[in-house]
């Protein structure tokens, strides 16, 4: 439990006089400012910070820190988000002063050691996603793919296609998806999904012409379902001259047991802060490295590193590229941690992570389709999604009051209503480092939740510094400054 100050703000907690640490008396003459700064410069009065002394404040910080829900604290099954535990010797990793500190305007000579990480990870990208070419510049995983769909606007127009305008994209999507394909210029198609959750082959040829620019597809997607089709589906997308988008947002389900690149896609983004286990939330930092086929090469933003004889350089003489998206060279920090990650776990380590990831999936889904039904199915990938319709209409319990309550229970939510596609949509991903014992504990709670009275529900979480925020209104309209009352 909190007690009352530790909920309180610095500015609340302020006493006049209070001081973490006296200074010695200045003993340097004194000169009005007047003298050293233009009159209108000078302060009448000074300015009123809170007063407090050395144990407030420190107090006040850890308390604040302890009001969010982290991996470090909590186990945390957020769908779709992929919150895998942050190894800490990345952490120490990319603290080390060669990486932390370094300068993007440093001469190429004196950041060698930064090139040939970067340059490396250019290449085991490419190599675990089956394709040719990397750009590590995009920031986020959304960026990685409007900058793709970028470089395949830029194909088309060099190719002259122009008339291929359209994207096609499975209802079942992220809706960063659409969001890339209109931002790039494209139209956007839906295409449906099967009640099991994969492309409906009718729809999806129904949609499929000669004005196809790309098909945008998750797989395995965001119900947790790897769409056996997808190479007739690549090859039909072939076959009427468009490309495959692969949404990688879900690669930590399928690392080393299959690349996009032999099962047909043409480009795709990563999203290290998930796959990789870079430590995310609160919008970042991410990064969206893209991979793509060889004949998309040039187009890739500019620069990219390059390996010479006299040691690596950042090429910038590419005159097909699309030019930058990102300052310098991306989000550096997020990739040194993925790459600390990557060579942590050599080839086998990353096969056997997408192994324990689609295990604890599974062992978690087979807990919880007996008190909530998973419409997609007995087994899934990394992720799965369940619904409360049921529990719904029977108790009036609704997925967002589970979710709530669960954090009474220390446990952080599930995704709720995302997809779309499902009633009362609770989407869980494990993560592969959870052990048995806390897929056991979610369980238990979970049930637990189900037996409770629905209107003490209605107003969980109870143990929360803020119950239920107006979440729309916080992010249209945050209140990021303290004003007295
Ligand atoms: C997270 C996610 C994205 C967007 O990635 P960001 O790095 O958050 O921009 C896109 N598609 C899917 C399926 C995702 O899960």
């Amino acid at each position: 439990m909190r007690n009352t100050l530790a909920t309180k703000l610095l500015f609340e907690l302020s006493q006049p006089g209070r001081r973490a640490g006296l200074m010695p008396a200045c003993d340097v003459p004194e000169r009005p400012a007047e003298e050293l700064l233009p009159g209108e410069c000078v302060a009448v009065k000074p300015p009123p910070l809170p007063e407090l002394a050395e144990p407030d404040v420190v107090r006040h910080y850890a308390n604040l820190s302890q009001q969010n829900m982290s991996v470090d604290t909590h186990t945390y099954p957020l769908g779709s988000c992929t919150m895998k535990y942050n190894p800490k010797r990345n952490e120490r990793f990319a603290a080390l002063p060669g990486m932390a500190n370094v300068h993007p305007y440093q001469p190429d000579e004196s950041l060698q050691g930064m090139l040939q990480l970067l340059y490396e990870m250019q290449e085991i990208l490419a190599e675990i996603g089956g394709l040719d070419a990397v750009s590590l510049q995009p920031a986020a995983g959304a960026q990685g793919e409007l900058t793709a769909l970028l470089v395949a606007a830029a194909y088309y127009r060099d190719t002259h296609q122009e008339s291929r305008r359209k994207v096609l994209i499975p209802d079942s999507a992220h809706g960063t998806n659409p969001a890339s394909a209109a931002m790039a210029g494209f139209d956007t198609v839906t295409v449906k999904s099967t009640p099991k959750g994969y492309v409906d082959m009718d729809d999806f040829r129904s949609k499929l012409d000669e004005t196809v620019a790309v098909f945008m597809i998750t797989n395995p997607n965001t119900l947790g379902m790897f769409d056996r089709e997808i190479k007739r589906i690549a090859d039909e997308v072939h076959e009427a001259g468009g490309m495959i988008y692969l949404d990688g947002a879900n690669m930590n389900a399928i690392l080393g047991v299959t690349r996009p690149g032999d099962f047909g896609a043409d480009m795709m983004h990563y999203n290290p802060h998930k796959t990789f286990s870079g430590p995310h939330g609160g919008g970042g930092p991410g990064a969206g490295p893209i991979a793509v086929r060889a004949k998309l090469e040039p187009y890739l933003p500019s620069p990219v590193v390059e390996k010479t004889p006299s040691g690596y350089r950042l090429a910038y003489d590419r005159p097909k590229s699309i030019g930058r998206v990102r300052s310098f060279f991306g989000n550096t920090g997020v990739l040194v941690r993925a790459y600390s990650y990557i060579c942590t776990h050599g080839p086998d380590g990353l096969k056997r992570v997408a192994e324990n990831a689609v295990l604890n999936a599974n062992y978690l889904l087979s807990r919880v389709k007996h008190i909530f039904p998973v419409p997609q199915g007995d087994r899934c990938m990394h992720e799965f999604v369940a619904s409360a319709g049921q529990l719904k209409a029977d108790k009036g319990i609704s997925a967002m009051d589970i979710g709530k309550r669960l954090l009474d229970h220390g446990f952080h939510a599930p995704t709720v209503y995302f997809p779309p596609i499902v009633k009362e949509a609770m989407m869980v991903e494990p993560t592969e480092t959870e052990s048995k014992a806390s897929l056991d504990a979610l369980t238990a709670t979970l049930f637990r939740i189900t037996e409770e009275d629905a209107e003490f529900l209605h107003d969980a979480p109870h143990t929360t510094s803020t119950s239920r925020p107006d979440e729309v209104a916080a992010a249209r309209t945050p209140v990021l400054s303290w004003k007295p009352e």
